[in-house]
């Protein structure tokens, strides 16, 4: 059982995904696309950035709900799992991911690696695409270079403040991602298998908690979908607008929807729909141009993006038999 998220979000002047500076210039990472045979660059956020951004918004939503297990090491200096267990004694891989699944929401939501003592990783369930301008938009001039002034602490000879000068990127662009959450996985092992049945990990936390936390991390969606991440959001809040989300709630295994940075994606979309209707429990939608709601049957149009998140979160636990 999965969440497949779609998305196109219009961010406008932002410096959401700095690469570091050279100099007095701010540069915003860069990286190529193959679009007709021709390699263009583009400003990117890369799908490590978007997955630390969910990770931090799943910790919030998580409390508000909540949510009481949480390792205090991701608090006190944002490392991960490795310290926290290193002073404790497993025996094998399987105690630890017993340990650290039932004592951590956000490492069994987003995965671990220890590779000191006992050597033991988990697969992280929320998966994150690059977030990449759209197929249609690509080839334009989407970063620009602003300049900026600021007093400096030094003193001119004359006895006047000097001002520093320094020039910062920003790109304003449509930029498309895709993610994958298998909330069938929450709380469960992904080393010893449940008994009886099909392949499915053992649960190691009690089903209200899982299902706690599986609300919690379809909700991070929305604040990663509202801008509100990455660098320099106090100076440079992006301009946003949420144009397109789609939230695929399959049941079973589907093939992975077509990625929204190509044009044809919808298309693509409206096949996997009509063949695999009996693997899909729902698909939400929502356009701002309205466009694509015409184009795809069986679908449930929202009003607005959160709206989807919110009926996916609720989908979610009519499957893991825990609808409120
Ligand atoms: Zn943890």
């Amino acid at each position: 059982m999965r969440l497949y998220i779609l998305a196109r979000v219009e961010l406008q002047l932002h410096a959401l995904n700095c690469a570091g500076s050279t100099g007095h210039f701010n540069k915003l990472q860069e990286a190529y696309i193959i679009k007709d045979g021709e390699v263009v660059p583009c400003p990117v956020i890369s799908g490590n950035a978007l997955k630390n951004y969910h990770a931090r918004a799943f910790v919030k939503e998580y409390v508000s709900l909540g949510g009481k297990k949480l390792h205090k090491r991701h608090f006190v200096d944002q490392c991960r799992v490795t310290k926290e267990m290193l002073s404790k004694d497993f025996s094998s891989k399987e105690a630890v991911e017993e340990d650290i699944v039932r004592n951590c929401a956000v490492c069994d939501v987003h995965g671990f690696l220890l590779a000191e003592k006992v050597n033991a990783r988990r697969e992280s369930l929320v998966k994150f695409s690059f977030a990449v301008p759209t197929e249609d938009t690509i080839a334009r001039k989407l970063t620009y270079t602003i300049v900026h002034n600021r007093v400096s602490p030094k003193v001119s000879q004359e006895g006047k403040e000097e001002m520093m000068i320094f020039r910062r990127q920003y790109a304003s662009a449509i930029y498309s991602f895709a993610s994958i959450f298998d909330f069938a996985g929450v709380g469960r092992s992904q080393y010893v298998k449940e008994e009886g049945g099909v392949w499915r990990g053992k649960l190691l936390v009690d089903e209200a908690e899982a299902a706690l936390r599986a609300r919690a991390a379809v909700r991070a969606y929305t604040r990663v979908l509202s801008g509100e991440l990455g660098a320099n959001t106090s100076r440079a809040l992006p301009i946003t607008r949420v144009r397109q989300l789609v939230a695929v709630v399959a049941k079973s295994l589907v093939p992975c929807p077509m990625h929204p940075f190509y044009e044809d994606y919808v298309r693509d979309l409206a096949k996997l729909i009509s063949k695999y209707s009996d693997r899909i429990h729902s698909v939400l939608v929502y356009d701002s141009g309205g466009s694509l709601i015409g184009l795809l049957s069986s679908v449930e149009a929202c009003g607005a993006y959160y709206e989807v998140v919110e009926k996916a979160e609720q989908k979610i636990l009519e499957l893991l038999g825990e609808a409120p």
